[in-house]
Order: C-alpha cells, then sequence, then structure tokens
C-alpha cells in the first residue's frame, strides 16, 4: 500500500515541468526596516499594548498586520491617538519637522523609527538651507519619505522635481544657489538621468558625492539586473505602495525580462502567466519579509519541480541600533550611537 503510494508521488513528481528559480541576493529587509520593526516590537515590550505607530511603519501588510496582533495600532496623523501617554512610533519613512513639533504640544512621547540613511538626507538639506541655498529634491510627489524630507525646510526652499521636463520647467530659483539632495529608493538609472539634467540646466548646482539612494536599494537593482536579462520572468515579493520594490520590478522589465510582477503573497501570483516559463528569477523589496518569499517559492515547488540557484552580488552588513529611546540601558555604552550627521560627515559634490 505504502510502495504504492510513493509510487504515484514519484509519478507525479515526475509530471511537474521543470522550472529554475535564480534567487537574488540581496533581497528583502534592510537595515532601516529590521531596526524600525525592531523600535515597534520593543516598545510594545517596554511600554506595553498599545503602542502607536504614525503611518505604515514599512510598507508591507503582511508586517503591519502581524504588529497590529501584537498591540501596535497605526494611524496617520497624530490627532487620531486618543490616549498621549503612551508612546507614538514615527515610520521608518521619515516625517515632517512640524510632526516632531505636534508630538511636543500635544505632550506626546515620540520615537522616531526614521531610517538613518534618510535621516542623513534631512541633515544634507538643512546644511544646505544654512548655507543659504535653494534646495532641489529629486523624488516622487506624495510618498512619505518625499513629505517628510520636504518638510525640514520653510515652503519656498526646497522644490521637488520628479522629471527631467519638470527641471526645464523649474522656474523662481537662483541659479546660482541651488543644491540638489534624492529620495533614497529611486531607480539609480532614472536618478542619474535626473542629475543630468539638473547639472545641464544648472552646471554649479551642487549635490552629494553620490546620488542619496541607499545601500539596500542600489544592491537590490543590481542583483534584478544580473538576473532579469536571463530569465523568462521575474517577481518581485513586497507591497505596490513600496517604492523601492516597485522600481525593483521596473528594473527588471526595462533590464530585458518580459514578464514581471510586485506580488505580496503566493496567493496573487497570476500562475496562468508562468505555465511557461523555464525560468523564473525572484526578489524581495527592502520591506518585505523572507517568510513571504519562502511562501512563494513553496507555492512554486507546488507546481513545478524547481531547480534553485541563488545569486549573490553583494554583501550586507549594514546595522542600525535601536533609537535611543528603546536601547536597554545597561547595553547602553557597549552600543554604537546613532550616526549623528555633523556638517564635515555630509559629502558634498563640488566643495
Ligand atoms: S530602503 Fe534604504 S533608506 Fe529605506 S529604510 Fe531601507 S536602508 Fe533605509
Amino acid at each position: 500500500m505504502q510502495a504504492a503510494a510513493s509510487s504515484e508521488l514519484s509519478a507525479e513528481a515526475q509530471e511537474k515541468p521543470k522550472l529554475r528559480i535564480f534567487l537574488c541576493a540581496p533581497r528583502g529587509f534592510c537595515a532601516g526596516v529590521v531596526r524600525a520593526i525592531d523600535a515597534v516590537e520593543q516598545a510594545l515590550r517596554i511600554y506595553g499594548a498599545p503602542v502607536y505607530v504614525r503611518h505604515e511603519i514599512v510598507h508591507n501588510k503582511y508586517v503591519v498586520e502581524g504588529l497590529k496582533a501584537k498591540g501596535a495600532i497605526f494611524v496617520e496623523e497624530l490627532d487620531e491617538i486618543p490616549d498621549t501617554t503612551k508612546p507614538v512610533i514615527f515610520s521608518a519613512h521619515g516625517v515632517p519637522k512640524s510632526i516632531h513639533a505636534e508630538a511636543q504640544t500635544r505632550n506626546i512621547f515620540a520615537i522616531d523609527a526614521t531610517c538613518p540613511l534618510v535621516t542623513k538626507v534631512h541633515r544634507e538639506a538643512e546644511l544646505h538651507f544654512k548655507r543659504g541655498r535653494q534646495v532641489i529634491l529629486v523624488g516622487h510627489a506624495g510618498h512619505p519619505e518625499v513629505v517628510g524630507t520636504l518638510g525640514q525646510l520653510p515652503k519656498g526652499s526646497i522644490h521637488l522635481v520628479q522629471t527631467p521636463e519638470d527641471v526645464e520647467k523649474l522656474e523662481g530659483v537662483d541659479e546660482s544657489n541651488l543644491a540638489y539632495v534624492t529620495q533614497t529608493t529611486l531607480s539609480i538609472d532614472d536618478t542619474r538621468s535626473m542629475v543630468d539634467a539638473l547639472i545641464r540646466r544648472f552646471p554649479n548646482i551642487i549635490g552629494p558625492h553620490k546620488e542619496d539612494i541607499c545601500y539596500a536599494t542600489t544592491n537590490r537593482q543590481e542583483a534584478v539586473k544580473r538576473i532579469a536579462p536571463i530569465v523568462d520572468a521575474m517577481i518581485v515579493v513586497g507591497s505596490s505602495n513600496s517604492s523601492n520594490s516597485q522600481r525593483l520590478r521596473e528594473v527588471a522589465e526595462r533590464s530585458g525580462c518580459k514578464l514581471a510582477r510586485l506580488v505580496l503573497r503566493a496567493e496573487d501570483v497570476e500562475w496562468d502567466l508562468f505555465k511557461d516559463a523555464s525560468s523564473v528569477g525572484i526578489t524581495a523589496g527592502a520591506s518585505a519579509p523572507e517568510v513571504l518569499v519562502e511562501e512563494i517559492m513553496n507555492a512554486f515547488a507546488e507546481r513545478f519541480e524547481l531547480d534553485v540557484e541563488i545569486v549573490s552580488t553583494a554583501d550586507e552588513s549594514v546595522f542600525f541600533p535601536l533609537p535611543r529611546q528603546l536601547r536597554p540601558s545597561a547595553g547602553v555604552t557597549d552600543l554604537k550611537d546613532l550616526p549623528d550627521f555633523e556638517e564635515e560627515d555630509v559629502e558634498i559634490h563640488g566643495e
């Protein structure tokens, strides 16, 4: 009986079509996302539920639902918080200065989980402003990181541009006194074109040595560029509101992959589209947990006989310690401090 069952099973396995999976590395969580999620979990441990979180702590519904189940309450604005004795955590994307001021006015205990690499961009913008420059921000309108960066400076001193056409149309700027900063999660190639457009129109513009695109965005895009041209299809695991995940899908398409899909979970995969594929690349945005990559791999394994190869294009060992208020007091002296970005730390091209 057992022998019959196992021969049926192996017959079934033989019937599955073969599929090569190229798994991008690095993929998934970056150091800023790990820190932000840890911040919420640590706040829940220290202060007990509920702990409020302004905006999705990172752009991933699975992560957000998991934290809700542990006692986090997500709000979009501080005036939705009824109990000001409980802490509120600001998301990894950063917030305008007005939000810090509002928390102070209402005496709300705010814990800032802004990624230190976003904070670095805020400091760059502030430094330019302090030196009397107008600032141009390259980014996507409405994204919380962009809202946060725009909110570091008074209105009128920072201008958002999204396309080279926006650069051409920019008016009312002091051409001899300009600087630029960028969103951290943009496409590397698009940003290069934007910077070229800025330098063409404003030859004296000052900017960072490299764009402000972070290491995690860069590494994930490079891995996709390696894999996308050699596979029939690419899957990017991530949320549709995750900027870096959306960019990974675009990068896959632009690198020559005819079918690139962004999916949150296995149930979102349109299996019909993959039925004739002989190779698929898989990556994950910086806010997508590895458990969802595994879920999708398992769903492929149910339908195909897999041959999995990991393609690694960079090693990552970046770690950011928790926000100060959440560090265990006994260990504080042993932990590296959060990077404090002094003027000399902000690399500015042309100075
Ligand atoms: S994607 Fe980059 S900037 Fe955003 S949280 Fe991660 S490390 Fe920080």
